[in-house]
């Protein structure tokens, strides 16, 4: 058994509707039932659409499944159009919420400074964040990849203290990797993953090895035992295969 239990996390993005929601979650809720005992050992989450957190908190209330969001504001409330608190995904008994994606941080600027915010305002609220750092294409090709998600964790470890560090969740996602059916080979994603793990062990060792590194990127059934099988590899965040539930249980099944 791995050191730290796994986390199969999916990142439902902006899809579904009442109607598929229900059947995906009906689905999952049976099928994790299904699985062998082993599969007890892993921890599992959907990241929904915000207008669904109510009907998954029903939903899911009585299963072993978490769930959360997909984003949330640095700001506590107010004058804030469009944006949704802290407060308002404690109402919905959110576990988590993932924080920094790349496509939050492209399409919507988001800086590695209000990364490092939104993930105080979740640690506050007893909510755990999921943390995205990874590097595009042209940065891996340039060398830079272990100095861009460097540069996006130490943003939020800095202003985290030392104890904060067992509550938070890091997904590495390489950029180029993502929704594209191209998956960084299980070897490229240790590399990285172990120096995540020497970057969080320079603020303390022993909390270090707690925190559970997810990759994400093309994660699929086939390459999930490959990808979860590497050392500093503790579960997954799951895009497009997370809104099929035979592909959603087969990850699960392979942690
Ligand atoms: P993907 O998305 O599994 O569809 O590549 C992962 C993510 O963006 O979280």
């Amino acid at each position: 058994m791995k050191q730290r239990r796994p986390l199969i996390a999916g990142n439902w993005k902006m899809n579904g509707s009442l109607v598929t929601n229900a059947v995906l979650l009906s689905e999952l809720q049976s099928g994790i039932k299904n699985l062998s005992a082993s599969a007890a050992d892993c921890d599992v989450a959907v990241c929904v659409p915000a207008p669904y957190l109510a009907q998954v908190q029903v939903a899911l209330q009585t299963s072993s499944i978490a769930w959360g969001a997909q984003d949330v504001s640095a700001q506590a409330g107010g004058a804030y159009t469009g944006e949704m608190s802290v407060s308002m995904l404690k109402d919905f008994s959110c576990a988590y919420a993932i924080v920094g994606h790349s496509e939050r941080r492209v399409y919507h600027a988001e800086s590695d400074a209000l990364v490092a915010e939104k993930t105080l305002r979740l640690l506050e609220a007893g909510i755990t964040p999921i943390v995205c750092v990874g590097e595009t294409l042209q940065e891996r090709k340039a060398g830079l990849t272990e100095a861009t998600v460097a540069r996006q964790l130490n943003a939020v470890l800095s202003v985290l203290d030392a104890a904060a560090l067992a509550k938070i969740v890091v997904a590495y996602e390489p950029v180029w990797a993502i929704g594209t059916g191209i998956t960084a080979t299980p070897e490229m994603a240790q590399q990285v993953h172990a120096f995540l793990r020497s970057q969080l062990a320079l603020m303390n060792a022993e909390l270090a090895e707690q925190v559970q590194i997810l990759y994400g990127g093309s994660m699929k059934p086939d390459n999930a035992v490959a990808l979860l099988a590497m050392k500093d590899i503790d579960g997954g965040l799951i895009g497009g295969a997370a809104l099929k539930s035979i592909d959603f249980l087969g990850i699960i099944a392979a942690a």
